[in-house]
């Protein structure tokens, strides 16, 4: 089968703490580019960009250590040129669980956010989603000591529900999972959100 040619494809992912190779088989399964993130240079030319789950204060501190925070928060808001979908010109992100945390914490999700509130490790789950912008098949949602969104603000659209609770929300260029898209072989979201599909 050939492999789908995207355009967005060099798509950066935080790399400094949590499922980094995870996420990096899904983009070179999809054909796409995998960049590490561990410096602010790391950020050049990147069309789109990967937050993932892990432990959100080690993620954080870790890069509070490396000088990443403020580099991180200004590829996020600032329009670029060149970029393949139209109207804000923004580079497309997707974090997923801890990635989420840490975009509340930037004050760039507008969620309220509660950590751990599924449960501990050994309350992680699996539960079967229904994502409307998929499509009609559900998506294995893996949640793995994930948080629990709370409340969502102004701006923010929300893709999928479980239990009444937001999981899978999009504010803007900004796509933020509670679950684990990276853990299972169903790529429709890594998919959707950086190929052709996505309506930015
Ligand atoms: N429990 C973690 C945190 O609070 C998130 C878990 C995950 O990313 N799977 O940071």
């Amino acid at each position: 089968m050939k492999k789908p040619q995207f355009p967005s494809h060099k798509i950066g992912i935080l790399a400094i703490h949590g499922d980094v190779a995870e996420h990096a088989a899904v983009l070179a399964e999809l054909n796409l580019e995998a960049v590490e993130v561990r410096a602010a240079k790391d950020f050049k030319n990147l069309d789109g960009l990967i937050l993932p789950g892990g432990e959100s204060t080690t993620i954080y501190d870790l890069a509070k250590t490396y000088g990443l925070i403020s580099p991180l928060r200004k590829f996020i808001v600032t329009p670029r040129k060149n970029l393949p979908t139209t109207k804000y010109q923004l580079p497309t992100i997707l974090a997923t669980c801890a990635g989420l945390i840490l975009l509340v914490k930037f004050g760039l999700l507008n969620v309220e956010v509660e950590r751990n509130a599924y449960g501990r490790q050994l309350n992680s789950f699996e539960a079967d989603l229904k994502i409307p912008i998929l499509g009609s098949r559900k998506f294995p949602g893996i949640f793995i000591r994930a948080p629990k969104i709370l409340r969502t603000g102004k701006g923010v659209e929300i893709l999928a529900e479980f239990e009444g609770a937001p999981v899978f929300v999009r504010q803007r260029n900004i796509f933020a999972a509670s679950f684990h898209p990276e853990l299972t072989d169903d790529l429709r979201i890594h998919k959707f959100i950086f190929g052709l599909k996505f309506p930015q």
